[in-house]
């Protein structure tokens, strides 16, 4: 059977770092068995869910790296879980319930005051078909729960039923459906909630592993029990760690926080966002790779954490930059052009080493070309009246710095920082850049020279 996974995101907000983990989880598990990844849209919440979120979505996966193979969304399936439905409600699966929010409220704090788990009570299941016209005609819409399997002959004497699975991620997993209320599939208002359609939608598309956060566990043992109750194949299940923010709030793709869209626009390279989102919280270092498949080769969901991991911005920022510093030229030759920067090896060479993203590459253009605002200390005016001087002849190479300092050094006395920190700062304005002696020349004897007369005359 072909490996089938999916990634189910709501078209609600932009897909964040952990729902990035989630979509590399499922896409590098296809990766290594030669499965098959589909993207599903869960928008059955159509007042929620936008065209601009899905659209969106596929932006922010394809930038990742992660190509569907198919992808639909749950919006253009409302007939079949309609076909579903039908059949649960025939055999007795699906019933209709009446309580308001309120009376649930107080069914659940009248049970727990006696001591008994706070559970829906299966009330709706003991009313007449004249029970319901009453209801009905009094206004009442009914929501509808599925009746958990958690009975051996009367649903109001449950008794304890473990549904059991090996997770891919977590080992070993129980859920008692006993403690769980039967849940509600179908809302007031008709609409679906996401568990059943979530597992006809598994069912149809054949998904052989379902891999997603562990947010989802409870729901599992639901699902499970509703894959039987349609006689489809149960899948394998993994529920993977969740990631937090830095100061161990959940991330939410409502807040648009840790966005992989604001990522991409603070300049991040994805195989640095993908490297961290799929790394942290796992046995792996996080470490830089080349390519999603690299990524892959030593991918296992077993490597997982069980507790919650920390995302920090300070990891994604130092693994970038070494991304950065690795990337083949090939590559970053047209992202240069893209900036208006020639694509020169050389100039890339110089600067990417202070680049912790790759735009910062413009900044260091304009350090080369100007115009820049040339600084000098007053106590180092005689000193770069003798560097003016003694600046070798043009043209000039990667060894025209050395040549320049070694006379420099003899004829001023000068080394370390007194040598080089005046030069750097008349050179290019800062205190802090690339190595100076692949700038000079990109720079140009002429502009130099230029640099340290104005920088003797501010110093006058
Ligand atoms: N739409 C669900 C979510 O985003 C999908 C969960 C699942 O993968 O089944 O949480």
């Amino acid at each position: 059977m072909t490996v089938t996974v999916r990634f189910a995101p709501s078209p609600t907000g932009r897909i964040h770092i952990g729902n990035a983990r989630t979509a590399l989880f499922n896409w590098l598990f296809a990766l290594k068995s030669g499965g098959r990844f589909i993207l599903r849209l869960d928008d059955t919440d159509q007042a929620r869910s936008t065209e601009e979120f899905a659209s969106g979505i596929v932006t922010d996966l394809a930038w990742l790296g992660v190509e569907p193979h198919e992808s639909f969304r749950q919006s253009d399936r409302f007939a079949r879980y309609d076909e579903v439905k039908a059949d649960l409600v025939a055999r007795g699966l699906l019933y209709p319930c009446y309580e308001t929010a309120e009376e649930l409220d107080y069914g659940r704090r009248r049970r727990l005051a006696r001591h008994l788990p706070p559970v829906y009570d299966r009330a709706a299941l003991k009313l007449s078909e004249e029970d319901r016209a009453k209801l009905e005609a009094e206004g009442r819409r009914p929501h509808w729960r599925f009746l958990l399997p958690n009975f051996e002959d009367d649903p109001f004497t449950p008794s304890r039923r473990e549904i059991h699975w090996n997770d891919l991620c977590r080992g070993a997993e129980t859920v008692d459906l006993s403690s769980l209320s039967d849940p509600v599939l179908i809302r007031e208002d008709g609409t679906y909630l996401y568990t059943l359609p979530s597992v006809i939608d598994d069912m149809d598309s054949a998904v052989t592993h379902i891999i997603r956060g562990g947010d989802h566990i409870t729901n599992t043992g639901v699902q499970i029990a509703i894959f039987e109750a349609l006689g489809a194949n149960v899948p394998a299940f993994g529920h993977h760690n969740l990631l937090t923010d830095a100061s161990g709030e959940g991330l939410s793709k409502r807040t648009g926080a840790m966005s992989l869209k604001s990522l991409r626009e603070q300049g991040y390279e994805p195989q640095a966002v993908a490297s961290l989102a799929v790394h942290i919280g796992t046995s792996h270092a996080v470490e830089r790779v080349a390519s999603l498949e690299e990524l892959a080769a030593d991918f296992d969901l077993s490597d997982t954490s069980r507790s919650a991991a920390k995302f920090d911005d300070a990891d994604l920022v130092s693994l970038n930059a070494k991304t950065v510093h690795a990337l083949d030229f090939g590559h970053v030759a047209r992202r240069l052009t893209d900036l208006g920067i020639p694509a020169d090896p050389g100039f890339w060479q110089a600067v990417k080493g202070n680049c912790a993203v790759l735009a910062d590459a413009a900044n260091w253009w304009k350090v080369v070309t100007g115009p820049i605002t040339p600084v000098a200390d007053a106590d180092d005016r005689d000193f770069l009246a003798d560097a003016l001087r003694l600046l070798p002849p043009a043209p000039w190479d990667g060894e025209t710095f050395r040549t320049w300092t070694l006379a420099l050094k003899e004829a001023t006395g000068r080394k370390g920082r007194a040598l080089f920190m005046p030069l750097r700062l008349a050179v290019t304005g800062l205190e802090h850049g690339p190595e100076l002696a692949p700038l000079l020349p990109l720079i140009g004897a002429a502009t130099v020279k230029d640099r340290l007369d104005a920088a003797l005359n501010s110093s006058a």
